[in-house]
C-alpha cells in the first residue's frame, strides 16, 4: 500500500512539473533568436526570414494552427519584397481569444569592430521566448480562452509588421472575438519592482491589469507603467491593435534607469536574467488558466484615445 501511494504520488507529480516550461528551453529559444548566425534579424534580411521560420517551426511543435492559409507565416510587403509575421492559434473551450505577441525582427549589424551584431536578446527575443513559452505550456491542454500568437516583424522600422498583420482582414474572425491582447517588449531583465514583475504601459486606461493581478499565481505582479511619460502604450505594437478598439497593452521588465543594452551591441544573451524569466513565464501560464471570459474581461475606460 505504501509502495502503491508512492507510485501514485509521483506520478501525479511527474505529470503536475511536465506542464511546466523548463529553464532549458527558454534558454534555447531565446539564444537561437539572438544567436550571431541571425545577424540581428533586420527585416529584408535572409536571417530575419530564417528567425521567422524558426518561430513557425516552434509553433508547430507546440501544435498550433494556423491562423490564415496554408503556413504559420503571413505575407506583407516590405520594399517590393515579401516579408512575414508569423501567427498561430490555439483553439480553446471558448471562441473568445486572448492574443499574445513580441517582435522578432531586431536592428540588424554595425560598423562596430569589437561586436558588429545587435543580438537584440532582450529587444525582443525574450518577448518572444515567452509568448513560445506559453503555447509551450498549453500544448497539450485546452484552455478556456481560444489564444491567438503572433510574432510581427518590422517593429524597429515602425511597427509594420503588427500594422500589416492588424489590417489584414482574414483574422477579422480572431479580432472581431478579441478579449485583449499581451505584447511583450522587453521581458529579459528584473523589473525595478524585482523579480516575478513586469509593468505595463497604459495601465491607466483599462482595468487588464487588477483583472490579471485578482488571479495571479505565485505572487506574479503586474505594476503600473513608471516611465508612462515616455507614451510607451502609443509607441509600442500594441497600438496597431488600441485602433481597432482591442484592449492591447505592452508588457515589459525593463528598468529604464539602469539598463544600458537597449540598441546597443550588448543586448545580448548576457543581460538575459533566465531564472527570472522562466519563473514569469509559468507564472503567466498558470495564471491564463485561471482565466475565462467571466472573470476576464477587461474595459478602456475614457481616458484612452482609440485612434
Ligand atoms: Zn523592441
Amino acid at each position: 500500500m505504501k509502495k502503491l501511494t508512492y507510485l501514485a504520488f509521483s506520478f501525479f507529480s511527474v505529470s503536475m512539473f511536465a506542464q511546466e516550461v523548463s529553464q532549458e528551453k527558454v534558454q534555447t529559444i531565446l539564444s537561437t533568436l539572438a544567436s550571431d548566425e541571425m545577424k540581428g534579424r533586420e527585416i529584408g534580411t535572409p536571417e530575419n526570414e530564417a528567425a521567422a521560420n524558426y518561430i513557425a517551426k516552434l509553433f508547430k511543435e507546440n501544435n498550433l494552427e494556423y491562423c490564415t492559409g496554408s503556413s504559420y507565416l503571413v505575407p506583407f510587403e516590405y520594399k517590393g519584397k515579401t516579408a512575414y509575421n508569423v501567427c498561430g492559434i490555439k483553439k480553446g473551450t471558448n471562441p473568445e481569444y486572448l492574443g499574445f505577441s513580441g517582435h522578432f525582427d531586431h536592428i540588424g549589424i554595425s560598423k562596430n569592430p569589437k561586436d558588429h551584431i545587435y543580438n537584440g536578446a532582450d529587444d525582443d527575443a525574450s518577448g518572444i521566448t515567452t509568448l513560445i513559452g506559453i503555447a509551450d505550456y498549453f500544448k497539450n491542454k485546452k484552455p478556456e480562452f481560444s489564444m491567438v500568437f503572433m510574432a510581427f516583424n518590422g517593429e524597429e522600422k515602425g511597427m509594420l509588421g503588427s500594422r500589416a498583420i492588424a489590417a489584414n482582414k482574414n483574422l477579422d474572425y480572431i479580432y472581431d472575438h478579441m478579449t485583449a491582447l499581451f505584447n511583450f517588449e522587453m521581458v529579459a531583465t528584473e523589473s525595478a519592482f524585482g523579480k516575478n514583475a513586469l509593468f505595463m504601459t497604459g495601465d491607466e486606461f483599462s482595468d487588464l491589469d487588477e483583472l490579471f493581478n485578482k488571479n495571479a499565481e505565485n505572487g506574479l505582479k503586474i505594476y503600473p507603467d513608471p516611465y508612462a511619460v515616455q507614451q510607451l502604450f502609443y509607441r509600442s505594437d500594441n497600438v496597431s491593435f488600441v485602433k481597432k478598439k482591442i484592449i492591447a497593452h505592452s508588457f515589459s521588465t525593463v528598468d529604464m534607469t539602469k539598463a544600458k543594452h537597449y540598441h546597443h551591441e550588448n543586448d545580448d544573451v548576457s543581460v538575459v536574467d533566465f531564472t527570472n524569466l522562466t519563473k514569469i513565464i509559468n507564472n503567466l501560464a498558470k495564471t491564463l488558466e485561471k482565466l475565462t471570459p467571466s472573470n476576464f474581461s477587461p474595459q478602456y475606460n475614457n481616458k484612452v484615445k482609440l485612434d
